[in-house]
């Protein structure tokens, strides 16, 4: 079991702040500010360049990667971490089209992030094979899984409505066709319970600074089953994926395992960031955090629900279709959401008219739900929201 009232003092959380973003940005826990004040005098101040060796920078990105396998249901020394999330959505991508060759279309969903569909889109025009991105609606991806299919590349959880796909029913029909799967866990990862060896999934990618807290700009991580890798060629061919960096070859050969899916230099302050964040997770028990989770957003839709008749739910009502963030419909979304921003209810806005709450256990109890709720209706009942000031959009969302 997890004492998740223990989780949630080991956060700062701002002052009379209810936070319901940890899907967009973790907040901060209260010991990274130690780890990386560490990062930056101990190790980078006094080791410099020994910092790589003797404060083991250089192995953190497969030791890191191995604590975040264990909440994904990954196998051992199958997850590195580097780069972004985009850039890992490229790799994995390449990697998978790489396998089926004889094949030519890509599938996904109109749900799936805009980056992952520009990465798609992006490395078909480089390969110029002829690739094909098919886009349907997410209800309609098993119908489309066919004997054309290369690569099944999906978000399992929607980030604009928070639909959970199966990820085994699905990864059993592509690899009945004879594609391979890319599982992007974005909204996965610290989420919910995932199982990538239980399903048989081939490729994962995820971020690390949504509900694993590791700060923005963290970096991501990549998942290649053990069955792959031998045959994975890397696409972004970078020194450290190199077998042997230091033996400064001219000729590029793939590392051992997953290593080959490294790029270049690992971010170490923003890893050591995750690693004061994976402290927190090392205790977290998977189960019970998807039933507390499940707890939450049923507490949440049934309070929005009796309160606020003018918000449409836009999220699966069914919590086993639906991940760890709930997700509203409203005309005048943006300005509602600012508005319950500035009477500190934080979640976010996505274009056109979705109002989404992230629900994260780890420091969101069923007090701060029934307390958001207040506030909430508040705001749209007494149109809080009605005033030129919360209409005015910024750049980020
Ligand atoms: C958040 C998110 C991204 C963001 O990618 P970055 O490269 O980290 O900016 C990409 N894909 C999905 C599905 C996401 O939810």
């Amino acid at each position: 079991m997890t004492d998740f009232a223990a989780t949630k003092a080991l956060f700062h959380l701002p002052e009379g702040m209810i936070y319901l973003d940890g899907n967009s940005l973790g907040p901060l826990p209260k010991a990274t500010a130690a780890r990386v004040e560490r990062a930056v005098t101990a190790e980078w101040g006094e080791k410099v360049i020994t910092g790589w060796n003797r404060a083991g920078w250089m192995a953190q990105p497969t030791v890191l990667g191995d604590r975040i396998g264990r909440l994904i249901g990954a196998e051992p020394g199958h997850v590195v971490l580097g780069d972004t999330l985009s850039i890992k959505v490229f790799q994995a991508l390449a990697a998978a089209i790489d396998l089926v060759p004889d094949r030519r279309v890509i599938l996904t969903d109109n749900g799936n992030f805009p980056s992952d569909i520009y990465m798609a889109e992006g490395l078909i025009k480089s390969l110029g094979r002829g690739h094909e991105l098919r886009i349907v609606n997410p209800e309609d991806v098993a119908d489309h899984i066919n004997d054309d299919l290369a690569v099944l590349m999906l978000t399992q959880v929607g980030y604009s409505d928070g639909r959970l796909h199966d990820m085994a029913d699905l990864t059993a029909k592509a690899h009945a066709a004879g594609a391979v799967t890319v599982w992007d866990l974005a909204h996965s990862a610290g989420a919910l319970a995932v199982d990538l060896q239980g399903c048989n999934a081939d490729f994962a990618v995820g971020c690390t600074y949504k509900y694993l807290n590791a700060g923005p700009g963290a970096p991501a991580f990549i998942y290649v089953a053990p069955r792959h890798i031998a045959n994975c060629q890397p696409a972004l061919s970078g020194w450290l994926g190199h077998a042997a960096p230091f033996a400064f070859d001219l000729d590029y050969r793939p590392g051992t395992g997953i290593e080959r899916m490294r790029v270049g230099t690992p971010p170490v302050l923003q890893m050591a960031a995750l690693d004061a964040a994976l402290d927190i997770w090392d205790q977290v028990d998977m189960t019970a955090l998807r039933r507390a989770s499940v707890a939450l957003t049923e507490q949440f839709i049934v309070g929005i629900e009796a309160t606020c008749p003018m918000l449409t739910l836009a999220s699966p009502r069914d919590p086993a279709k639906r991940g760890s963030q709930v997700c509203f419909a409203f005309e005048n979304g943006y300005a509602a959401m600012q508005a319950c921003i500035a009477q500190n209810v934080v979640g976010d806005f996505r274009a056109p008219d979705i109002m989404r709450f992230g629900f994260t256990p780890l420091f969101i109890d069923a007090g701060d739900v029934d307390r958001a709720i207040a506030v909430i209706s508040k705001v749209m009942n007494e149109r809080l929201w009605d005033d030129p000031a919360f209409k005015q959009v910024s750049r980020v969302t």
